[in-house]
């Protein structure tokens, strides 16, 4: 199923966003995370393409088979292309579609110092190569509060804006912690004329090791309400987990209050931050389903 439709049945959608374990990801590991998931019912689960973890025996496309197989959920198959041939490319996408997997999020990827040879220059390359493939929905990255590599707003923008023209259906953003980032640019992009539906990602801050991984995700800001939580609960996970679950929970419920499309929860393989968030949000979620 081609999951922009839900943005037209749904006020809000859900989602949630995994990664395959970086050592044990044998099917037992994976469905101890994905089962929990699934009994949450969210709108469509995504799995992270060489970002979380390339070391196991799982890999993207057998979870996001596995999501649809054995759980009856849509998944959205991370890919990027910033190292890849467009034959590779081709042939992944000849197994996907063999595999039923219709939704592709067409990722760049980030740059590395010795990058191997590709034919493609920015996700948007990506996108018009799987247009032109056919068969598949696609959905793109963005960045509330700009791409680190892009220097201005305005600039990300028109970029983006090429994204989407190229065959985006809708957007899934970058994490961020402050709605009023996600706001403004959510104007910026219409006002541009990129009208496709837009989903806000969200984090949930729960424990110490993470601070330093968002820090290292140029631009992404930590407003001064986060900097106190963790300056006060860190090194404390019960008391940190407690605070980022709220602070998660009070941007969510803000986010609906305001209008977005949809909220990507990343997950981060963590079912009992999914349940949490989910327990806390769900009658936000069915009343903006009923307006
Ligand atoms: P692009 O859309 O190509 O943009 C990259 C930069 O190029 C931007 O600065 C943009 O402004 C600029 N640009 C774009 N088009 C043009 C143009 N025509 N001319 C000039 N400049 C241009 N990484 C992974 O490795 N695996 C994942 O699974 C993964 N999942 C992600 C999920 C989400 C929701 C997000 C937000 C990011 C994810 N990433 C993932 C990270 C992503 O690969 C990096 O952020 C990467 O640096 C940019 O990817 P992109 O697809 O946004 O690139």
């Amino acid at each position: 199923m081609d999951i922009r439709k839900l943005f037209d049945q749904k006020r809000c959608v859900f989602s949630f966003e995994v990664f395959p374990p970086k050592t044990d990801s044998s099917a037992d590991t994976v469905c101890g995370v994905l089962s929990p998931l699934a009994a949450l019912a969210p709108d469509y689960i995504s799995v992270t393409y060489g970002a979380g973890g390339t070391g196991g025996n799982l890999k993207t496309q057998d979870i996001c088979r596995i999501i649809k197989n054995r759980y009856g959920i849509e998944p959205l198959m991370h890919l990027t292309c910033l190292e890849s041939r467009a034959a590779e490319i081709a042939e992944l996408l000849a197994g996907l579609r063999a595999d039923g997997i219709d939704n592709i999020l067409a990722l760049r990827g980030d740059r590395r110092e010795t990058p191997a040879a590709s034919d493609f220059r920015y996700a948007s390359d990506l996108v018009s190569f799987i247009k032109a493939y056919g068969g598949f929905n696609i959905v793109g990255a963005c960045y509330p509060e700009g791409h680190f590599e892009c220097d201005g707003k305005k600039r990300d923008i028109f970029n983006l804006k090429k994204k989407v023209e190229a065959g985006v259906t809708h957007l899934n953003s970058q994490l961020f912690f402050d709605d009023e980032d996600f706001f403004d640019f959510k104007e910026r992009a219409r006002a541009a004329g990129i009208d496709v539906p837009i989903q806000a990602g969200i984090m949930p801050i729960v424990r110490d090791r993470q601070i330093d991984r968002i820090i290292a995700l140029a631009g992404v800001k930590i407003p001064q309400k986060l900097s106190r939580l963790i300056a006060k609960y860190g090194g404390k996970p019960n008391a940190l987990f407690d605070a980022g679950i709220a602070y998660a929970t009070e941007q969510i419920s803000d986010l609906i209050a305001g209008g977005a499309d949809g909220v990507h929860l990343y997950v981060m393989n963590r079912p009992d931050v999914a349940e949490r968030i989910t327990n806390n949000i769900h009658t936000l979620l069915r009343i903006g389903h009923d307006n």
